[in-house]
């Protein structure tokens, strides 16, 4: 099966998807509908004088890591073309599930955003019993970026090349660690698929984030892991880490002598993380609509843009920084992911 959702405007668009890619299917996100963005008459005027006090972004996993880093780059345009200074807000935990359960409580002001990636679509059939549903607790602002991950270890782990890593891990797999932002995490599915195509079962070291799991590789502590570029194309630029391949069908401008996992030989690995921007259900759809243009205004930023590249990372092109597309994608996405998981028998528990 192609996991990949062909869209409305121009066939399959691979830099949306979250794709895992597995075997004869794939692995890894759930339900609702009703609710979400155009739900309610807003009457019009609400928008007025917005906003007049500082924005909150809320990350949900810890600072230093890509999600944290797309939403710092964003939020300094986003200010400037709103008038009003945006604080960002790390609150971790639970793969992301704790910071979105918090926003969909808070007041839909338009002074309170989330910044989440392929996660939001995944954790309703990772988590039974989550606190929040995401087309109906959340109004979409618009798409952000895809981010390729890539596979890294510890500069000293053993392994060179990705063959040796099939081999390595496969032969030591009751010792080898693989770090992850926890359950829902983009590094936690890659790693799923990691096990599946290696047929292996390893030991997983769950972090709040990229930003503390890279450290402890980096630092020696945990062997691998699967991670955006955003954060690891400084450290492998740097020789800071090893890297063996990237988890897109396409070889990345910003790392061009790293092979793909399919060129590697891994197969059934193929990645690539989608992040947007929401707020609370109740946000009047005028005040989301001052949200989405300054999100656009941020994406066509020079500096961003060229920020961006040099971490891997792609804008989304002006057409998918909507309400509409990113609450289709996410829909797509959902419905993607649900059965995949479901027949992976993953989850987070009760
Ligand atoms: N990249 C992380 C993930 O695995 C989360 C983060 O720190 O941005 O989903």
């Amino acid at each position: 099966m192609d996991p990949r959702p062909a869209r409305s405007n121009g066939g399959p668009r691979s830099w949306l998807i979250g794709v895992v890619a597995v075997a004869a299917g794939s692995l890894l996100l759930a339900a609702c509908g009703g609710g979400g963005n155009g739900g309610e008459a807003d009457g019009g005027s609400e928008a007025e004088g917005y906003p007049d006090r500082e924005i909150t972004f809320v990350v949900p996993f810890a600072a230093g890591g890509p999600t944290d880093t797309v939403t710092r780059l964003v939020a300094e345009p986003m200010s400037a073309k709103l008038g009003q200074q945006i604080v960002v807000r790390n609150v971790e935990g639970a793969g992301g599930t704790v910071a979105a359960g918090e926003v969909a409580n808070t007041d839909g002001d338009g002074y309170t955003m989330l910044m989440h990636h392929i996660g939001m679509s995944t954790a309703p059939a990772l988590y039974p019993n989550l606190a929040y549903k995401p087309l109906e607790d959340f109004k979409t602002v618009g798409l952000v970026t895809t981010v390729p991950m890539t596979i890294v270890a510890r500069k000293d782990f053993e392994p060179n090349t990705m063959q040796d890593l099939v081999t390595y891990v496969k032969a030591n797999a009751d010792k080898v660690t693989y770090a992850n932002a926890g359950i829902g995490a983009a590094s936690q599915l890659c790693g799923l698929l990691i096990e599946k195509a290696m047929g292996v079962d390893l030991t997983e070291v769950p972090y709040d984030g990229t930003g503390p799991a890279l450290t402890d590789l980096v630092g020696g502590q945990v062997d691998f892991m699967c991670d955006q570029t955003t954060n690891t194309t400084g450290q492998i630029k740097a020789d800071k880490v090893k890297a063996y391949a990237v988890t897109t069908p396409e070889r990345v401008e910003a790392l061009p002598d790293l092979p793909t996992t399919a060129e590697a030989g891994l197969e059934g690995v193929d990645v690539g993380v989608w992040h947007g921007v929401y707020v609370p259900a109740e946000t009047p759809d005028d005040v989301v609509v001052k949200l989405t243009d300054a999100l656009a205004a941020a994406l066509t930023d020079q500096a961003v843009v060229a920020k961006l590249a040099e971490l891997g990372a792609t804008p989304a092109p002006a057409a998918d920084v909507t309400p509409e597309a990113h609450r289709q994608l996410l829909q797509e996405q959902i419905d993607l992911w649900a059965p995949i998981i479901k027949e992976a028998g993953v989850t987070a528990g009760g």
